[in-house]
């Protein structure tokens, strides 16, 4: 069942070369250095993509930089009409571009049709720019004196994305910063490279100028150079907690504007008078929906009191029941992982559980797939205790881990002492209950019988502690106030009465 992944492309099949796309055209990559792209279902490599060396980033680069100055003049009505067509577009071909995050990543077409629409809300939070982008007014700070501030973009600004969510997260960064009048260079996952492509060909389709989004794909070689690049004023990442942390620092050492958002081990406290059915069925889709590659995917269930067993056993019952295969067949409930390396390493973190003592309730291990595809069964581990490895380590696959324990307090001191703080939900009937959960938990994103409380588009998205680095979190009015920066006016005019034509100003003001 675990074959290594096969380098050579299906007989008969070509590997399509996959290119940058710098200043409004496809580039061929010149590097000379390319990494494989597979379609996880098969185990097949289906792509060569090109990753750039430091000249193709410089080239980028200075492509936004070159096109930053006219489109920070282009005025905001000419913006928004550009914003509302690549709108349209990403709507119209919200299929193909689901297709190609299922065929690279993996997920289930449903799931991949459900990050287009979660990406398209930030497109349409953009389309709003003119009402995010008004400034302020005070008249008459002083007599004469007018005060104003407005918010100005920062130039060329970076973005740089994880795997699991290929479409999704390039679309949490570039429509608000190019909306706010910046340029974009984006450096998305060397796993699934082609979603971002079709992207950054549609905002072409849109009309905005060559050099306004520019996407060069690459590793820690086209990263680095975006890190230090004297033009690159800002950055976005969106990855794992050590290397959101090496961006964040050696960003800030750089002297950009940095958000870094991490990795997370999100918790679901289920009390006793919680709805067992809805949490259970709760902790299964948000435990291992996408094969559990969410940073918003549910990793441990905290059970309070006598929740426990009725908990493991209604989760139990229901993992016997789902449908793991292909992303595109309609029928699968959940595909493979992303690589073969990732699906090894998800089921060696699940003998760990068992050797450290967790009772493996459902072994992922056990289950058995036709041909070469990533796939792993789900994991349910019971009586995990926080001092074990599959409690302490992000391991962003199909395994629900469960602590027990006695009261609401250790539930919610068990949170405050785990070092990351992306997502937390509380699923009970008291209504009180959940008001106090809302205060106690130590997390960025909380969520009432909601698994996966990812905020909508209007609002902002991040987490807290070891789940983000820097101090603004991503999209929505905070990602307006990231791409931009205030210039504050301070304005004196001399009264009119003192002209020498009396024009009728009156003149006790
Ligand atoms: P990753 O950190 O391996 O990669 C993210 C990006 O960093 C990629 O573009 C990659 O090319 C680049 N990169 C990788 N290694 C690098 C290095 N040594 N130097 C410089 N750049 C490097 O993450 P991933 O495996 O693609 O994504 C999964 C992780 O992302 C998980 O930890 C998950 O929790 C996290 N994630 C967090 C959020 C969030 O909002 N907090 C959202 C999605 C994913």
């Amino acid at each position: 069942m675990r074959a290594v992944a096969s380098e050579a492309p299906v007989s008969g099949a070509s590997v399509e070369e996959i290119p940058h796309l710098i200043d409004g055209g496809l580039r061929p990559g010149t590097s000379g250095r390319t990494s494989p792209v597979f379609d996880p279902a098969t185990g097949r490599r289906t792509g060569r993509l090109s990753l750039a060396d430091v000249a193709e980033v410089d080239a980028a680069v200075e492509s936004s930089r070159a096109a930053f100055e006219a489109w920070r003049e282009t005025s905001l009505a000419r913006r928004t009409k550009l914003m509302f067509r690549f709108r349209e577009l990403v709507d119209d071909n919200a299929e193909e571009i689901a297709r190609r995050l299922t065929a690279e990543h993996g997920k289930v077409l449903s799931d991949a049709l459900g990050e287009v629409a979660r990406g398209l809300e930030n497109i349409e939070f953009a389309c709003g720019l003119a009402e995010h982008l008004k400034g302020t007014y005070n008249e008459r700070a002083s007599s004469g004196v007018d005060v104003y501030s407005v918010r100005r973009p920062l130039g060329v600004v970076a973005g740089i994305t994880p795997f699991n969510f290929p479409a999704m997260v390039p679309l949490w960064m570039f429509p608000n910063a190019i909306a706010c009048g910046n340029t974009f260079v984006l450096k998305p996952s060397e796993r699934d490279p082609s979603a971002p492509n079709l992207l950054a060909e549609l905002f072409q389709e849109a009309g905005f100028p060559p050099g306004v989004l520019n996407v060069v794909h690459g590793d820690k070689v086209a990263v680095d150079r975006l890190l230090e690049h004297p033009d690159v004023q800002a950055v976005s990442f969106v990855g794992s907690t050590p290397i959101a942390r090496y961006v964040y620092e050696t960003a800030s050492a750089n002297g950009k504007r940095v958000q870094a958002l991490a990795g997370a081990k999100n918790h679901m406290v289920v009390l006793p008078d919680a709805d067992i059915d809805l949490a259970a069925d709760s902790a299964v889709s948000a435990a291992y929906g996408s094969a559990g590659e969410r940073c918003m995917a549910i990793s441990v269930a905290v059970a309070v009191g006598e929740a426990g067993d009725a908990l493991v056993g209604a989760i139990r019952e229901r993992t016997s029941a789902l449908r793991i295969g292909p992303g595109v067949d309609p029928d699968s409930e959940m595909g493979p992982l992303v690589t073969a390396e990732h699906r090894d390493r998800v089921a060696e973190y699940v003998a760990i559980g068992a050797d450290e003592g967790a009772t493996v309730v459902v072994d992922g291990r056990d289950a058995e797939f036709d041909g070469e595809g990533f796939f792993l069964g789900v994991t349910l581990l019971d009586h995990v205790t926080p001092d074990m490895t599959v409690y302490k380590d992000e391991i962003f696959g199909p395994v629900l881990s469960v602590v027990r324990v006695d009261t609401y307090r250790e539930a919610v001191d068990l949170l405050a002492s785990n070092r990351w703080g992306n997502g937390a939900a509380i699923f009970t009937r008291d209504g009180g209950a959940a008001r106090r959960f809302q205060e106690d938990a130590d997390a960025g994103m909380v969520g009432i019988n909601v698994p996966i409380p990812v905020p909508v588009g209007y609002h902002s998205f991040g987490g807290w502690k070891d789940s983000a680095f820097g101090d603004t979190t991503i999209y929505g009015p905070e990602g307006i106030h990231f791409y931009t920066r205030p210039k504050v006016l301070t304005a004196r005019w001399p009264d009119p009465s003192g002209s020498r034509v009396d024009l009728g100003f009156p003149t006790n003001r």
